[in-house]
């Protein structure tokens, strides 16, 4: 009776139990392996913690500021992303609009409004951030899962796409670098993804980009308006400071996008939650993007190391068809259905939740189960801890995935 029905909806994360119980065991003085994390447990680049001390001593930094961002910050961003991404500048000049907000899940949570009605379908890829399906059914919208597996390394397929789509369809988010697989799409996925989109051509895309700086495997990252620049004028672009500059709590993210959109983001902003940050966006304004590269060298080093680590062990435990190459972000699943383990279980139900709090009760380990993400008896490794840690860890969920 007291809380609305759209908010009693919103699904609570199952992971929250999890987190709960890890808190009560290590309380007791287990020994944990905290395999979750979704953000780098470094501080951010010394330049850029420079530039935000410069900012505390104005009075701007304390203030209000525009509702979609301040411009010169908005100009900034709107230029690094076409040179980043190779796009001549031109292209933006009178149509795109970038839009700041308090992190990237905000931006994509007021794109999402300013675009779905009740009803509108939204296709998401599988496995897919824990967040775009309940923001999208906050909004009234409906979520439509294209599937991937494995075998394909998470890579849903083109055709499987194309099949999902209907008259309802108003929207798909694609995530490239991918939360929680660690892959980004090919080029090719990319180039065919631009050719399903010319038949398609009220469809919009939100292109959350929020690894793209994290690829640690060649070829980088690319984007299908990179191959037909048309489709920029219904892309609604999404990066954030959260990953490349390991700030999750600084709270600021932002949105490329065509003036209209940028326009109706504002416009929800403005009545909601204002301007972002004043300090952090002040501070970006004469940050040097170009530092990144050199910050996030040390960081990608380790992550490849960590994934390599992870196809040793697989080859060595006989479950080298559990592994695939991940490439980039934080992160990669394990598919546990493939794995001696999943004998227990006779029928095809999804006992991620099981088994994720099985592995945490007998191992210590912490991973997040593959429910959230779409994709049925998997979990996420995060890559992101120490060696040392992280090879004991991979050992003892082999021996997990071996139990009978
Ligand atoms: N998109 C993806 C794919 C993410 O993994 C995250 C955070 N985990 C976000 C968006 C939101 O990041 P933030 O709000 O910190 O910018």
């Amino acid at each position: 009776m007291l809380i609305s029905s759209r908010v009693k909806g919103i699904q609570d994360s199952i992971t929250m139990k999890l987190n709960e119980k890890s808190l009560l065991l290590s309380e007791e003085g287990k020994v944990l392996y905290n395999l979750s994390g979704g953000q780098l447990p470094i501080k951010p680049s010394v330049e850029f913690i420079e530039k935000i001390h410069h900012q505390l001593n104005f009075l701007k930094s304390y203030q209000y500021s525009p509702s979609g961002g301040f411009p010169a910050l908005r100009k900034k961003l709107l230029s690094y992303f076409s040179s980043s991404r190779r796009l001549p500048e031109e292209l933006f000049e009178t149509s795109s609009d970038v839009i700041v907000s308090n992190g990237s899940k905000h931006s994509i949570y007021n794109a999402l409004g300013s675009l779905i009605d009740p009803g509108d379908e939204v296709i998401l890829l599988a496995p897919y951030w824990v967040s775009y399906p309940e923001m999208i059914k906050f909004w009234g919208g409906v979520p439509v899962v294209v599937k991937s597996n494995v075998y394909d390394a998470f890579v849903p397929a083109i055709d499987d796409i194309r099949k999902s789509i209907s008259p309802s369809t108003k929207v798909i988010i694609v995530n490239s670098p991918n939360n929680p697989s660690g892959v980004h799409y090919s080029e090719t996925w990319m180039r065919e993804f631009a050719l399903l989109l010319q038949d398609y051509p009220d469809l919009i895309v939100i292109s959350d980009e929020v690894y793209s700086d994290l690829s640690y495997f060649d070829p980088k990252p690319s984007y299908f308006y990179q191959f037909d620049h048309s489709l920029l004028k219904r892309t609604v672009v999404v990066q954030a400071i959260s990953k490349t500059l390991a700030a999750t709590g600084l709270r600021l993210g932002w949105v490329i996008a065509p003036i209209e959109i940028t326009t109706a983001m504002s416009s929800i902003q403005g009545q909601t939650t204002s301007g972002a940050n004043s300090l952090i966006q002040r501070s970006l304004i004469d940050f040097d993007f170009s530092h990144i590269e050199g910050f996030l060298t040390p960081v990608k080093n380790h992550l490849r190391m960590n994934a390599e680590i992870l196809r040793e062990k697989f080859r060595e435990a006989n479950i080298g068809h559990c592994w695939y190459q991940s490439t980039s972000a934080f992160y990669f699943m394990i598919d546990f259905s493939r794995t001696p383990m999943f004998k227990r279980f006779e029928d095809s139900k999804d006992y991620s939740y099981l088994i994720a709090d099985e592995l945490l009760e007998k191992e210590g380990i912490i991973l997040v189960p593959g429910t959230d993400f779409g994709i049925p008896n998997t979990a996420r490794i995060s890559l992101v801890i120490e060696e040392v840690p992280f090879r004991e860890a991979v050992t003892k969920i082999i021996k997990y995935a071996h139990q009978v």
